[in-house]
C-alpha cells in the first residue's frame, strides 16, 4: 500500500509504503480510484483547530501519527473481512466516511454523526490519500452508478454538507431570500444543489470575482462581493427588503460569520459551516430582538448521504468543476487550496 502520510504536523506529507492490509470482521478493503482534498484537511494537516482568543484544539492528542489524511474516498472493493457481506469484489463504492465508534448509545440509535468517539475514515482511521483503503463495515459503502468517479468522491464531503446544511433551510418559502457566503468547494456545490432542496432565492458572497462570477453560471439569483461587509449588507438590504431569511456561512471566518448574522432578517437562520476559525463578538441583545437563530452543521448523516446520492443520479445536481493530479502531487493540492487558488475540487489519482 502506497500512501501520502502526515509524519509532523505542518510539514510537507511523505509517501510511504506498507504491506496491504488484511481486512478482518465487517472491514472491507478498497483499491482507491479517487480521493478529493478538502477544505478541512488543511486543519487536520496543520495539526489543530483554531478557537479564537488564543484557544486551539490540538489534534496530537485526538491522533497519532504517521496518518493518511482524506475522507472524500472513492474505490473498488478488493477483499472482504469474514463478516462482511452485501458487496462483491470489484464494486465500486463512495466510502461514507462519517462512522461513530457503533457502540455507544447515540452510534445503536443511528445518529453515529454525535458520537463523541468518531472514528472517520480519513480523521481518525487511515483515509484515502493511499492507493488501498479499510471501510469499516459494507453499510458505509454508497454506490454510484452513472456518475464520473472523481466526481462521485467529492459527494462524500463537500457534496453532503452543502446538501445537510440546505435541508436545515428547507422551510424557506420561494419569496424568501437565502444567503450563501463563500463560493469555495462546498459553497459551490451548495449552489449547485439548492434549488434542489430550498425554495428560496440564492444571494451568494463571495470576496473572489471570478468565484462570483462561477456561481452566477451556476444559477445564483444574484451575487454580493463581500470585501467591504457594511457595503455589502446595505446592497443586500435593498435586494432582499430588509434582510435575508436563511444564511450559510460556508467560511467560518469571523468577519463571514458577523455578516452571515447581520444579514438576517427577523426571524432569521444562519447555519455554520467553515471551519476558518477564531471567534467573534456576538450583539446578545439582537438575539432575542430580532429572535435569530444560528446553528452549527457538520457534514451529513449516512441517510443524507443515501438522499443526496439518488439526488445526483436523477440528474438534479450539475456537477462542480474538478481537477484530477496524481496522489503523490498531494502536497501541490494543499498548498494550492490553502492559496485559494483551487476552483472546485482537486481530486487525487493514485493510478494517475
Ligand atoms: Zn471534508
Ligand atoms: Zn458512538
Amino acid at each position: 500500500m502506497h500512501c501520502q502520510q502526515i509524519i509532523h504536523f505542518g510539514e510537507p506529507l511523505e509517501g510511504r509504503d506498507y504491506p496491504t492490509p488484511e481486512p478482518k470482521g465487517t472491514e472491507v478493503l478498497l483499491k482507491v480510484t479517487a480521493c478529493g482534498v478538502c477544505h478541512s484537511d488543511l486543519h487536520i494537516w496543520e495539526g489543530y483547530f483554531d478557537l479564537g482568543q488564543g484557544q486551539k484544539m490540538d489534534l496530537l492528542q485526538r491522533m497519532s501519527l504517521p496518518f493518511t489524511l482524506g475522507h472524500e474516498v472513492v474505490g473498488e472493493v478488493a477483499a472482504l473481512g469474514p463478516e462482511a457481506t452485501g458487496v462483491e469484489i470489484g464494486d465500486k463504492r463512495i466510502v461514507f466516511p462519517w462512522i461513530g465508534c457503533r457502540k455507544c448509545a447515540v452510534c445503536k440509535a443511528g445518529d453515529e454523526l454525535l458520537c463523541m468517539s468518531p472514528q472517520t475514515v480519513g480523521t481518525r482511521y487511515n483515509g484515502g490519500y493511499a492507493d488501498e483503503v479499510i471501510a469499516p463495515h459494507p453499510k458505509y459503502l454508497i454506490p454510484y452508478d452513472g456518475i464520473p468517479t472523481e466526481l462521485a468522491c467529492t459527494y462524500a464531503c463537500s457534496g453532503l454538507t452543502a446538501y445537510s446544511a440546505l435541508k436545515k433551510l428547507s422551510h424557506l418559502k420561494a419569496e424568501d431570500h437565502l444567503l450563501l457566503i463563500g463560493a469555495g468547494g462546498v459553497g459551490l456545490s451548495a449552489v449547485h444543489f439548492a434549488s434542489s432542496v430550498v425554495k428560496a432565492k440564492i444571494i451568494v458572497a463571495d470576496v473572489d470575482a471570478t468565484k462570483r462570477a462561477i456561481a452566477r453560471q451556476s444559477g445564483a439569483h444574484a451575487t454580493l462581493d463581500n470585501s467591504d461587509p457594511q457595503a455589502a449588507l446595505a446592497e443586500l438590504q435593498e435586494m432582499t427588503g430588509g434582510g435575508a431569511a436563511g444564511a450559510i456561512d460556508f467560511v467560518g471566518a469571523p468577519t463571514t460569520a458577523l455578516f452571515g448574522f447581520n444579514s438576517l432578517r427577523k426571524g432569521g437562520h444562519m447555519i455554520t459551516v467553515g471551519l476558518y476559525g477564531d471567534s467573534m463578538p456576538l450583539s446578545t441583545a439582537m438575539l432575542p430582538l430580532m429572535m435569530r437563530t444560528i446553528q452549527g452543521s457538520y457534514v451529513g448523516t449516512l441517510e443524507e448521504m443515501h438522499e443526496l446520492m439518488a439526488l445526483v443520479q436523477s440528474g438534479k445536481i450539475a456537477p462542480i468543476p474538478y481537477e484530477v493530479r496524481p496522489l503523490d502531487a498531494a502536497n501541490s493540492a494543499l498548498n494550492d487550496l490553502k492559496a485559494g487558488k483551487v476552483k472546485g475540487r482537486v481530486v487525487l489519482n493514485p493510478r494517475a
